[in-house]
């Protein structure tokens, strides 16, 4: 039985991919305290978040009967490239048993991505290909309907709304298949969120989530930001999505900037990648700040080599470009009481200023 780290909605996206190969897979439990604690007891004290976490879900899933590890790979230059052999090793030291199944990406080689994917599945190259091709507009959907919802919570009426409207939208995705369908079904749930009882004149605060990837994907280790900056009417927009980050034409039709717009506009400041999200982080940053955002919320997991650059960047760029920026280093110690505090005092700031300018 094969199983999977969870991540905001990877559950979804690859339940799609593989119902679709017939591969047998049960996800792990969501991630909880439980997880976190679990991951922490087995990896080094120093190592990114998401390694301790992807090490929780995968022992609670041994734990639960999977014995098929699936991963994705990398080539740096930051750790996420070394998470799959890392994780097999702490995992077999601590006596389970498990094949890890390791995908490339395509970036290293056609036979490293496709390899791994036709031997759990049997499938030949071309059905592979096929499966993907039909798979992913359904995965791009559940990010269109994310985005929709990020616009829409800030002026919603009843708080709330928009989060049981986002599942519903994602549930009558989740079970459409053909080309059609799925094309019907992200449109059904664009309006069943647009449906959300709203006052659209409110005046909302506008601030830009940039960071690490996984720590901006999984509500659990960001304290669902997203949804608590929401519910006190502030709109949110987020710099990564899932689909942008594995899609292979690197426009980022999501987030609207492709991966060559970042790296011209971060030159002033950073002129090569640095791995992971470091370069997109200011480039994004510098883009909210030109289309006037109130302000940027900057997260990554203690010891992220990529968004410890941006961070140290990212002070000239706040002042040169006169944009706030919040920074939240996540590990296991940080708690959601101290992420609210500074966030509260954060909004005072930029509700402070927005009085400044009108006045
Ligand atoms: S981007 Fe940062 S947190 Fe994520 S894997 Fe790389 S080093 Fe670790």
């Amino acid at each position: 039985m094969l199983t999977f780290p969870q991540m905001g909605n990877l559950e979804r996206l690859l339940g799609d991919i593989l119902e679709r190969l017939e591969v047998e897979y049960m996800p792990p439990p969501k991630t909880t305290a439980k997880t976190l604690a679990l991951g922490t007891k087995h990896a080094p004290e120093f190592s990114c978040l998401p390694l301790k976490i992807n090490i929780g879900n995968f022992i609670e899933a041994l734990d639960a009967g999977a014995d098929t590890l699936l991963m994705a790979g990398g080539k740096g230059p930051c750790r996420f490239g070394y998470y799959a052999e890392i994780e097999d090793r702490i995992l077999k030291d601590a006596g389970y048993d498990f094949e890890m199944v390791t995908v490339e990406p395509p970036s290293m080689g056609f036979t490293r991505f496709v390899g791994p994917i036709k031997r759990v599945s049997g499938k030949s190259t071309r059905q592979i290909w096929k499966i993907l091709r039909a798979s992913f507009p359904k995965c791009r959907g559940f990010d269109f309907l994310e985005k929709k919802a990020l616009e829409t919570r800030c002026f919603e009426l009843n708080i709330g709304d928009t989060t049981k409207a986002l599942k519903k939208a994602m549930d009558i995705l989740s079970e459409a298949k053909k080309p059609e369908e799925i094309k019907e079904a992200i449109d059904a749930g664009l309006n069943v969120i647009d449906s959300v009882s709203c006052d659209k004149d409110r005046l909302v605060l506008k601030v830009g989530f940039v960071g690490e990837f996984y720590i901006l994907l999984e509500p659990f280790v960001n304290f669902d930001v997203e949804e608590w900056l929401g519910n006190r009417g502030v709109m949110v927009d987020r710099s990564v999505y899932i689909t942008d980050w594995i899609g292979p034409s690197a426009k980022n039709p999501v987030a609207g900037t492709s991966d060559d717009e970042l790296a011209e506009i971060a030159k002033p400041y950073l002129g090569h990648s640095v791995g992971g999200e470091g370069l997109p982080s200011i480039a994004h940053t510098m883009l909210y700040a030109r289309e006037g955002f109130d302000g940027v919320i900057h997260m990554f997991p203690f010891t992220c080599m990529p968004d410890t650059i941006a961070k140290a960047i990212l002070g000239k760029v706040g002042k040169d470009l006169d944009i706030p920026i919040l920074h939240f280093t996540i590990d296991e110690q940080t708690g959601k009481a101290g992420v609210a505090t500074r966030l509260e005092a954060f909004l005072d700031l930029l509700a402070g200023r927005r009085r400044a300018l009108v006045n």
